[in-house]
């Protein structure tokens, strides 16, 4: 396939003005994901982008003090203003050379499953799309575009960033030089993401579960959340289980606790404040940083001692 040179220039170009942090490109052939041709069936080339979440956004979860600064400059920012930005920019510089540009971020507020929620929007505040409009897998899609890996709870880790990125595309109908697929290497399945996660979410075999995730990342984990009142969960039957997160959960109970949980406001754009504090992410880098698999090194470690946790 010949490619244009002048093309991939332009989109590396409008990528750095928009202040992507990392670009990889693959050709639809990597891709199994039937989403792909059903958005856009003359795909020829998927541009993926990241940005980094900062260290510092991880700062007050990472220390119990504050917790509103992850969800809005590590979430909402970057979702709702940098990532569909730089679609814009690298989508208009492909169709200014004659092709096809088709920008994709998340829809946070489709579901394909019912009992997978987003854990980051609300439970209630959800569309049953089913198969009607589909949707890529964005941590898959990234790897195949050479970004990185899947690490074991499912999260895309990159060299640069370890988990702390979050991802959009461009497919387009032009032909693109590929990035290399990332040699695994990272995730050595050391659990530290499990053992992190305040409701059991995250296991070795299935990875994330979305029901579990979606309970405690807005709090309901008695360790990880300071504004729990002491009278929480009073009228559930399993309360004491579900403030230690080994309550046995299906959708219907899953629903009933996160109605009662509530102890901190959201953010804007409907995003539910992160209580839990990805914890798993974060061992995870601090596992990886540790380990010395990160190029992006910093003057002080990410964590100097024990984890926050409440007693
Ligand atoms: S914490 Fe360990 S097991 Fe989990 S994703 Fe990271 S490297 Fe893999
Ligand atoms: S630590 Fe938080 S984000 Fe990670 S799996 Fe558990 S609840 Fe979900």
């Amino acid at each position: 396939m010949t490619y244009d040179g002048k093309l991939l220039e332009a989109v590396l170009t409008a990528g750095k003005a928009a202040g992507v942090d990392l670009i990889g490109i693959g050709g639809a052939e990597r891709f199994a994901d039937p989403a792909l041709r059903a958005i856009f069936p003359e795909v020829i080339s998927v541009i993926a982008i990241a940005f980094r979440v900062l260290r510092g956004s991880f700062r007050g979860i990472e220390e119990g003090t504050t917790f509103y600064q992850y969800t809005t400059t590590g979430v909402e920012t970057i979702e709702e203003i940098m990532l569909p930005s730089a679609l814009l920019k690298i989508s208009a510089a492909i169709e200014d050379a004659g092709y096809l540009a088709v920008p994709q971020r998340r829809n946070q507020k489709l579901r394909k499953e019912k009992e997978k929620p987003n854990p980051e929007m609300l439970h209630t505040d959800w569309y049953p799309a089913g198969e009607k409009e589909p949707q890529l897998d964005f941590a898959r899609a990234a790897a195949s575009c050479g970004l990185g890996e899947i690490g074991m709870s499912g999260a895309l880790l990159t060299e640069a960033f370890g988990p702390f990125q979050r991802t959009a595309f461009v497919l387009t109908d032009a032909p693109l030089p590929e990035t290399p697929r990332a040699e695994l290497h990272l995730c050595d399945r050391c659990g530290k993401c499990a053992a992190a996660c305040p409701g059991r979410a995250v296991d070795e075999k299935n990875g994330t579960d979305p029901l579990r995730c979606a309970v405690y990342y807005r709090g309901a984990g008695r360790h990880a959340n300071p504004f729990m009142p002491p009278d929480a969960y009073a009228d559930f039957p399993d309360r004491e289980a579900i403030m230690e997160g080994s309550a046995a959960l299906d959708y219907a109970h899953a629903c009933e606790i996160m109605d009662e949980t509530y102890f901190y406001p959201g953010i804007k754009h409907g995003y539910v404040s992160g209580i839990c504090g990805r914890a798993c992410d974060r061992a995870c880098y601090d596992h990886l940083e540790k380990a010395g698999k990160l190029k992006k090194c910093f003057v002080h470690p990410f964590r100097d001692g024990e984890e926050w946790r409440l007693e």
